[in-house]
């Protein structure tokens, strides 16, 4: 299973700019199909203790903004996120 890194899942935040095109109010539209981008909330659990797969059952909430013409909804359950130190991350 993918194990994200916090870093990583930063990236991944900071690329969707280049996919979508932010409106003057503040929505986001696709840049291949001018759909407005929707938005769903994906709860990515923290893995930050020392042996595979442990943590302290909290989560991190992430708003994920999808396309609803050319992407498919993304599941509600986000890839686990590592801090640095923890087991994922060392
Ligand atoms: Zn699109």
């Amino acid at each position: 299973m993918l194990v994200l890194k916090v870093k990583e899942l930063e990236v991944q935040m900071a690329s969707r700019e280049k996919k979508y095109i932010k409106q003057p109010d503040g929505s986001y539209k696709c840049r291949k199909c001018s759909s407005t981008i929707q938005s769903i909330s994906v709860a990515h659990p923290i893995w930050n203790g020392p042996f595979a797969m442990s943590g302290s059952g909290r989560v991190f909430n992430e708003s994920k903004p999808y396309c609803p013409k050319c992407e498919e909804k993304p599941s509600d359950r986000g890839s686990p996120v590592a801090p640095k130190g923890s087991y994922h991350n060392p």
